[in-house]
């Protein structure tokens, strides 16, 4: 099996602070590592978990389909190092050259 980083789009959270519930807005993406076969699996696994769980349930009761606007990111960069959090490692090459690891 293969590691694979799911990356949601960046979704506003409304912290309520005032009593109408209105407040500021936060944005953020949610994450997770999953081990899958393929991408198609990735995504479907990913969207079981906790750290979806958000991104999920918004969709859903936008009805909207879950799995539109997500991205599948391969988290082995060109040393061949696996950088996802189920490993959790993160390749010192690419550190020290100070480039993304994604894709
Ligand atoms: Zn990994
Ligand atoms: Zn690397």
């Amino acid at each position: 099996m293969k590691h694979y980083i799911v990356i949601s789009p960046e979704v506003g959270t409304v912290i309520p602070i005032l009593d109408d519930g209105s407040g500021p807005t936060e944005y953020g993406c949610c994450v997770v590592s999953v081990e899958a076969n393929n991408r198609r699996e990735a995504l479907k696994k990913a969207i079981n978990t906790e750290e979806l769980s958000e991104w999920v349930n918004d969709q859903r009761s936008d009805g909207k389909n879950p799995f539109s606007g997500l991205a599948v990111i391969d988290p082995v960069c060109k040393h061949g190092t696996c950088n996802c959090d189920i490993c959790g490692f993160q390749c010192e090459a690419c550190m020290d050259e100070c480039e993304p690891v994604t894709e």
